[in-house]
């Protein structure tokens, strides 16, 4: 075991502040990493404030590391000292189940090991996520970075980069579809980049009028401001897809309502309930699907790596030092990034 400094939320209500944690003495297949980068994902503020439900305290939140390998269990094959390695949103799976061998650990049958609040499956203790020193992780789960990708801007792809590319792929998104992004947050904008090198036509809904001509500069060809009644029922029967980051419950209706028949509605934002309730018609009458998504699996996310660097795909980051991480989270609930906070960990050590 080694001890490690970190930063925790230890109630819902409590802001993060310093605590040290324990890493475990390295597996026979494990990799240790010395953290470098990581990045704030608006889930890292749901589950320390306990939206979910399901929070177990303390929770060290950080589900988007970068990082360098310093040691390697007697079993590592893939990764050497001095690598630099990913670690996103997992950390374990069973293996063993249909989900597991078809590449999909994200949703094993067994459950799979969040980065941080999930349950080690050998030992039982609590996983703590990127918001320290160092991490110690099975090597099946941590990902290769291409030399070509900026470290820093590249942190956020292991959460924000997966969750937006993976429903693009799955649902065979193509040149010439038409894709409507959600919210223009660290998961929107990483929509708006994968759907452009995809080939579909992209439109950005977003509440904030400050972001329409930065979204066109990202390379959406339309923005629609999902606050104005006329703009959204200009946009009906438009959409093959869209992709819906929105954190908080919202009306699902007039973007329903913007799909075009056999159009596909997929929710990666929000996980409570749906309020005010859809109406029944809004599906039936087009023949439309409302599907959910969840991060990818180790393999694709390794593709979505690969693909990032080939088409030169980065996260836009706002730098930050882990002491300014309470003003991060007010920033980020009010919509106010542009567009993925990236701690330094090296503010760790000041
Ligand atoms: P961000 O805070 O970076 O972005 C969310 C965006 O949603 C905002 O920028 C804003 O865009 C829009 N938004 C925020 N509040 C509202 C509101 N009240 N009404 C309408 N729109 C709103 O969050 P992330 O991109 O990091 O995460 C988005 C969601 O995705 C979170 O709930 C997160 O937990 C979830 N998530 C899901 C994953 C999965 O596997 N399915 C993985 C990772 C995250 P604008 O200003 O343009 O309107
Ligand atoms: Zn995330």
């Amino acid at each position: 075991m080694s001890v490690t400094k970190a930063y925790a939320a230890q109630t819902a209500t409590s802001k993060m502040a310093p605590l040290n944690i324990q890493r475990r003495t390295l597996r026979p297949d494990d990799v240790a990493i010395d953290i470098l980068y990581c990045g704030v994902c608006h889930s890292d503020i749901h589950q320390a404030e306990n939206d979910w439900g399901n929070s177990i305290y303390p929770v060290v939140p950080g589900h988007e590391i970068i990082g360098r390998v310093t040691s390697i269990g007697p079993n590592v094959t893939q990764y050497k000292v001095g690598d630099i390695v990913g670690v996103g949103c997992m950390v374990d799976s069973c293996c063993s189940c249909s989900s597991c061998h078809a590449g999909l650990e994200q949703y094993c049958e067994n459950g799979m090991v969040g980065t941080y609040n999930g349950k080690d499956y050998y030992d039982g203790t609590l996983t703590s996520g990127g918001y320290s020193e160092h991490i110690v992780v099975r090597e099946a789960f941590v990902l290769s970075i291409p030399d070509t990708l900026d470290i820093k801007a590249a942190a956020p792809l292991l959460c924000a980069g997966i969750t937006t590319y993976s429903p693009l792929k799955h649902y065979g998104v193509k040149a010439g579809d038409k894709v409507g992004i959600l919210g223009m947050g660290g998961l929107g904008h990483m929509g708006v980049k994968y759907a452009k090198a995809l080939g579909a036509e992209v439109t950005v809904f977003t509440r904030s009028q400050s972001k329409v001509a930065e979204a066109k500069l990202l390379g959406a060809d339309h923005v629609i401001v999902s606050t104005d009644a006329d703009q959204m029922a200009a946009a009906t029967l438009t959409f093959n897809f869209l992709l819906d980051t929105i954190p908080v419950a919202h009306d699902f209706n007039p973007y329903l309502n913007c799909l075009k028949v056999d159009g596909a509605h997929i929710i990666v934002g929000l996980v409570t309930g749906i309020d005010p309730p859809i109406w029944g018609a809004s599906l039936i009458t087009k023949r439309r699907i409302l599907a959910g998504s969840m991060i990818g699996g180790i393999a694709e996310t390794q593709e979505m790596l690969n693909f990032s660097a080939e088409h030169g795909i980065n996260c836009e980051v706002e730098m930050l030092d882990i002491q300014n991480i309470n003003v991060a989270y007010e920033r980020m609930k009010k919509g106010d990034v542009k567009y993925r906070f990236v701690i330094d960990m090296n503010s760790l050590k000041k």
